[in-house]
């Protein structure tokens, strides 16, 4: 590493030195942190690089730390000391920062500051529109494998009670459905496990606790099918300010009312973390890209609607490759050459279509080298290609596989027209007949309110109906998908899609999945076993 002396001209007296050093990770190297700073004045900072010859650290001191109108002082807590003031000093300093942003940044510089933030108590049609995001937003979500969903708060159970089904004739059939629901998830609960443990008995080497814990997790995957998408549930996201920007914008633009609120919520409380940064979605120009994205998106449906009538669903097939690229292998080939050399990737291309099906084995095989896990994952020029599948299968697994950001994904209305997923398990436990009828009870009520009211009735589909949605991935991201999905601990229905595409992949390209080896085709009886046992091991070691 470079000593910082060996490039920079400048040094820092004592006093300026004691200035800075709260500020900064370190004072002697070319490679530091920035900390106990706001977000804004980090993107403020970060924004000068762009237009200054001198040091972060001397812009730190000179530009923020002694200019009067960058309020540094009252910011940083040094003159007050609680947050609400902090924001008052912010929101003073405003001027200030807004010129150093919009003077010296473009539109990045939204994504220099980044914050927190929960969503406690949404239901899932809330919670996959926080999660639609891709670059820029990293959420987490309460899990249905280890967290039980029927606790009631005042004698009601936690789900959407949604306003407008809540105004009309619908309501009282609504909360009758729901509850029928959340009554079964319950009722089905004990019997389960038990038959779970009857049929997958622990042995010696295994603890109760590992036990205990894979054998609920598995009857919890196997009830999560009567959760209704009205069903509440929290999400964390961390986000920079751009990618909130925009989110702010979509959920402005959704037609549930729920997911408007949640953005204006979301709006206030970013207001008062990085509102420098989410400034726009609530201004002229953010309204009217919201209104812009509403009216087209409403636009395209009436057409569809129009256009499609007389069409009929095709047979339903869980998972439809349906797009590929003849000359994946020799793009492939080509793209991992390139680099390489100094040619053109026309002329690569066309010394790759002469090479024999083994020298382009070859070629793979050196690039993807002894893969050792999944972690070893294959570099860019994976990306040179991509399939795109029509999937129907089961909200829940939709709800999986839908967190994956490295692709394009498209999905139809949660809806009650193609039928409903019963797990193999609960027909062999003799439980089946009494899931199966609280999911036609609610299918019925789904249709019922659908007639006045399509957007609202999403919120009474359970998870155990089938959606249809649509994926384009490169085969990078095929990789991780497929290794990752079709993993021992995974949810069975998700795993049952990921190993078939990559069954369907290998029947066109077995060359560039060859060395897939982290893909499991195996079945297990009990999924997260092998992870509880991997935990004691852990446990025990620390012990
Ligand atoms: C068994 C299992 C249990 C799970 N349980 C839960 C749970 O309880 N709660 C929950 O919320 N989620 C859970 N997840 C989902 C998980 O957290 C991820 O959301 C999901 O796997 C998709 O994200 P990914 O990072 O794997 O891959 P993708 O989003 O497909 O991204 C591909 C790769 O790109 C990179 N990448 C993508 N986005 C970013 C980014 N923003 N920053 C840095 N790198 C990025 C990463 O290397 C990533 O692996 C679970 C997943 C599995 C497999």
């Amino acid at each position: 590493m470079t000593d910082i002396s060996d490039f920079l001209e400048e040094s820092f007296t004592e006093h300026e030195s004691c200035l800075l050093q709260p500020f900064l990770t370190n004072f002697d190297s070319s490679v530091f942190g920035l900390r106990n700073l706001p977000e804004v004045v980090k993107g403020a900072l970060f924004s000068r690089y762009s237009r200054s010859e001198k040091s972060l650290r001397r812009i730190l001191l000179e530009e923020f730390i002694k200019a009067p109108e960058a309020s540094f002082a009252r910011i940083t807590g040094e003159v007050v000391n609680n947050n609400a003031d902090q924001l008052v000093a912010i929101q003073q300093a405003e001027a200030f920062y807004e010129r150093v942003l919009i003077g010296y940044g473009d539109d990045s510089v939204a994504e220099l500051g980044g914050a927190h933030i929960a969503c406690e108590g949404i239901s899932n049609i809330a919670a996959k529109a926080l999660e639609d995001s891709r670059l820029g937003i990293s959420p987490l979500e309460k899990s249905t494998r280890y967290v039980l969903f029927n606790r009631k708060i005042n004698g009601r159970y936690r789900y959407y009670r949604e306003p407008s089904i809540m105004a009309s004739s619908y309501a009282e059939r609504y909360e009758k459905t729901l509850d029928c629901l959340f009554e079964t998830y319950t009722a089905l609960i004990d019997p389960l496990l038990s038959w779970i443990q009857a049929q997958i008995p622990k042995d010696k080497a295994t603890s109760e606790r590992a036990y205990y814990s894979a054998t609920r997790a598995k009857t919890l995957d196997l009830l999560r099918g009567l959760l209704p998408m009205a069903t509440l549930t929290n999400v964390g996201l961390f986000g920079n300010g751009r990618a909130f920007e925009y989110l702010l914008v979509k959920l402005a633009a959704s037609p549930h009312q729920e997911v408007h609120m949640l953005g204006l919520a979301m709006q206030q409380e970013l207001d008062k973390m990085i509102p420098s940064f989410v400034k726009r979605s609530k201004s002229d120009r953010g309204i009217q890209y919201a209104n812009y994205l509403a009216t087209n998106r409403q636009n395209t449906e009436l057409l569809a609607q129009k256009l499609l009538t007389q069409c009929t669903p095709a047979p339903k097939s869980p998972v439809q490759l349906i797009e590929y690229d003849p000359d994946a292998e020799e793009k492939v080939v080509a793209a991992i050459l390139y680099p390489h050399t100094d040619l053109t990737f026309e002329q690569v291309k066309e010394y790759v279509s002469n090479l024999s099906t083994q020298e382009r084995i070859n070629i793979i095989s050196t690039y993807l080298g002894e893969r050792g896990s999944r972690f070893h994952r294959p570099g860019r020029a994976f990306e040179e290609t991509y399939y795109t599948f029509d999937l129907l299968a089961d909200i829940g697994a939709y709800r999986d596989l839908h967190r994956h950001r490295a692709l394009t994904q498209e999905r139809q209305h949660y809806s009650v027209r193609h039928g409903y997923v019963v797990p193999a398990e609960l027909k062999e436990a003799n439980l089946a007949e009494t899931y199966r009828n609280a999911l036609d009870y609610a299918a019925e009520t789904t249709e019922l309110i659908s007639k006045v009211l399509p957007d609202a009735a999403q919120y009474v589909v359970p998870f155990a109906y089938r959606v249809r949605w649509r994926i384009k991935l490169n085969l990078r991201e095929i990789y991780h998908l497929v290794e990752l999905r079709s993993s021992r601990q995974g949810h069975p229905s998700y795993r049952a899609l990921a190993q078939e595409m990559y069954r369907q992949i290998s029947a066109v390209h077995p060359v560039l999945v060859s060395k897939m080896h982290f893909v499991d085709l195996n079945e297990y009886a009990l999924e997260r076993l092998a992870a509880e046992q991997r935990i004691d091991t852990k446990m025990n070691q620390n012990n």
